[in-house]
């Protein structure tokens, strides 16, 4: 639709790497959230499968595993199921009664295990989440990628507010605030037994005024993130971009799966991605002596341009009925966007010689490099055609642009491009200066969204972590996760939420390490080789760059010996945002103990470092459990 030499500059910039097309081999959607208001009314039929529509709470458990796999094979990314437990809850209110969640203890079988309604409830659970996160053999063997949001009650109400299910009822607030919260609490403790890397939660809160509206949600969630449990935290002071936008689609998987999480509405995501390699666009720009934003409006005009042009693929199939999804109404394509991706943003800012931390320069930067894509993206979009921007948080993409432009002779200081506005390994970022530059004023442009990974080396308290919840609403930081590398034992197969050097019940120092590449938690021995050296770089905070908490704060393991998840809330959970501007300068002594010296080590300077020299990720991991483990550990910290 716009001749061959517009077709032979794409083919020329992506095969000298300027550009990179996620996934492109597939023409199907990229991800999506679905709803799955289609499968309640007429089972899978329409998409292929053969089970009617659910009836009662058996068939809903069964029904669904299938639905999902079913959705999951016609996607290259992954599948979000946002109204996943609003339809559960509303099939165990069918069985057991509207007020269930008020009598769990009741009995609810006459079989000889005599099973309480929780028992019943958490058998669901097990059977789904299980289920799920078996290999198929449709998908190469790897687990769906499967997605679910909880919302507190004022999103719950802006994104449910109206929903009828086909009986005409309403989903109850009450039972469902029950059952998200069980839901959580089951599936953190589960993981203490088995590795579940699905589903990836969302956890959605609406924010106004420098802080959560739905102060039980946002303590919960505070609470939940003290207990050990790794989700992400969507928070926006605005109803409105709840299911009018696609946020928190992230590319998380080698061969180039993403996923959309459930926060941004049902029946949204992402038909395609397509990916400005910003270190060489704008390094080939300089080395021309052209304006580099003049050389990366020509590339990002002609990536407008491609993804139309794939759009009318899209179309064409869609019209010959090749694309069942859509025409089944799991997927609306008019609210699916077309996906501009940014990589290697921070490595162009550190050749161009700026300093990776919130100053006026990178700050203008960043908005001129994103201001250019959106004005783009504005500028293309019609009423059939919406594009976002995101940057990519690409394993396998940032491995490959930093090869790629290395092997071209360009500037690269690190084996994997940041998915971040700052460098991972830049242990000189305090919490708050990490919270800062993906707030607002960073993100401004990245409709698409980006998630900050907050990587710490040991659990703060519930009253820390709610303190951060504050700093995110303030800072304006949308999307955000904690990350504490979990403990696995290759002998006894005990799994522990802390980050330990030995296993705890059986003493073994055959360890192995659960951290989150990208989207899902993960063993970093099954982590690509440089995403192992990326992970053995990262920096982890220690809770002593968090003193919110001042009781808590310092120790090795933040939490109290023995405590619970109430346990941390004795901190004061209204101290100011400056808390947490003490930084690096503050607290010397607890930084030494807290192993931040030995986080340091392996890693370069700051900034302008050469990539570290990791040949053995795991050997930097040990030094570092070394340091951590010269101070006592507590043996049952957090809950488990
Ligand atoms: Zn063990």
């Amino acid at each position: 639709m716009y001749g061959k030499e517009l077709a032979d500059r794409y083919l020329e910039l992506l095969n000298n790497h300027f550009i990179y097309k996620n996934d492109e081999t597939s023409l199907a959607n990229y991800c999506a959230s679905i709803t799955m208001y289609p499968w309640l009314l007429g089972g899978t039929k329409s998409i292929g499968g053969n089970s009617t529509a659910p009836t009662n709470l058996k068939s809903f458990c069964g029904g669904f595993v299938n639905m999902v796999f079913i959705v999951s094979s016609m996607l290259s990314g992954a599948c979000a199921t946002p109204e996943f437990l609003m339809y559960l809850n509303y099939f165990i209110e069918q069985e057991y009664g509207e007020d269930y969640y008020l009598r769990p203890d009741d009995t609810a079988d006459l079989s000889k295990r005599r099973r309480t309604i929780d028992k019943v409830i958490t058998d669901c659970f097990e059977q789904i989440v299980y289920s799920i996160n078996q290999p198929t053999g449709a998908r190469n063997f790897q687990a769906v990628f499967w997605n679910i949001a909880y919302y507190d009650r004022p999103y719950f109400e802006s994104l449910f507010g109206e929903f009828r299910f086909p009986d005409g009822s309403r989903p109850h607030w009450e039972s469902l605030s029950w059952l998200q919260k069980r839901f959580m609490r089951w599936f953190n403790a589960e993981r203490t037994k088995t590795v579940l890397t699905f589903p990836v939660e969302t956890m959605a809160l609406l924010t106004r005024d420098g802080d959560a509206i739905d102060r039980e949600w946002a303590d919960f969630t505070a609470e939940m993130y003290a207990a050990g449990h790794s989700f992400f935290t969507y928070m926006s002071d605005n109803a409105d971009s709840l299911s009018s936008c696609c946020r928190l689609r992230n590319e998380i998987q080698d061969n180039g799966f993403s996923y959309t999480l459930g926060a941004g509405g049902v029946s949204t995501g992402s038909k395609s991605v397509l990916t400005i390699n910003l270190n060489r666009c704008i390094q080939h720009a300089r080395r021309a002596h052209i304006p580099y934003l003049q050389f990366l409006e020509e590339v990002t005009e002609l990536v407008h341009k491609v993804q139309l042009a794939y759009n009318e693929n899209l179309k064409t199939l869609c019209a010959k009925g090749m694309l069942p999804l859509f025409d089944a109404g799991y997927i609306n394509m008019s609210r699916q966007y077309l996906t501009i991706g940014v990589n290697g943003l921070v490595e162009a800012a550190e050749y161009l010689g700026m300093r990776i931390d919130d100053n006026p320069e990178y700050q203008h930067f960043v908005e001129e490099i994103l201001g250019l894509v959106e004005r783009c993206n504005k500028k293309y979009r019609t009423g059939e055609v919406m594009f976002n921007c995101e940057m990519i948080p690409a394993e396998n993409v940032g491995v490959k642009h930093a090869k790629w432009d290395r092997e071209a002779g360009y500037d690269v200081p690190r084996d994997c491009y940041n998915s971040y506005f700052y460098a991972v390994e830049d242990a000189s970022l305090n919490i708050l200066d990490k919270f800062r530059l993906h707030g607002k004023r960073y993100i401004a442009h990245l409709t698409g969204g980006s998630a900050l990974h907050m990587n710490l080396e040991e659990h703060l308290s519930q009253a820390q972590y709610r303190q951060l919840l504050r700093v995110a609403a303030q800072e304006g930081c949308n999307y955000f996760t904690f990350n504490i590398p979990n403990t696995v034992c290759n002998d006894c197969g005990h799994i522990d939420k802390r980050y330990l050097r030995e296993c705890p019940v059986c003493r073994s120092r055959n360890t192995d390490y659960l951290t989150r590449v990208i989207g899902y938690m993960k063993r970093i021995s099954n982590f690509s080789l440089a995403r192992q050296q990326e992970a053995a770089r990262r920096h982890y905070g220690s809770a002593a760059e968090a003193p919110a908490a001042d009781t808590a704060a310092g120790s090795p393991c933040a939490q109290p010996s023995g405590s619970g998840p109430a346990a941390g809330a004795a901190g004061p959970s209204n101290a100011p945002t400056d808390a947490f501007r003490t930084g690096p300068a503050a607290a010397p002594a607890e930084r030494t103990a807290a192993g931040r010296t030995a986080a340091t080590r392996p890693e370069p300077a700051a900034g302008n470092a050469p990539s570290a020299p990791c040949t053995d990720a795991l050997a930097h991991d040990a030094e570092l459990r070394t340091v951590r483990t010269a101070a006592p550990a507590s043996p049952n910290v957090p809950t488990r």
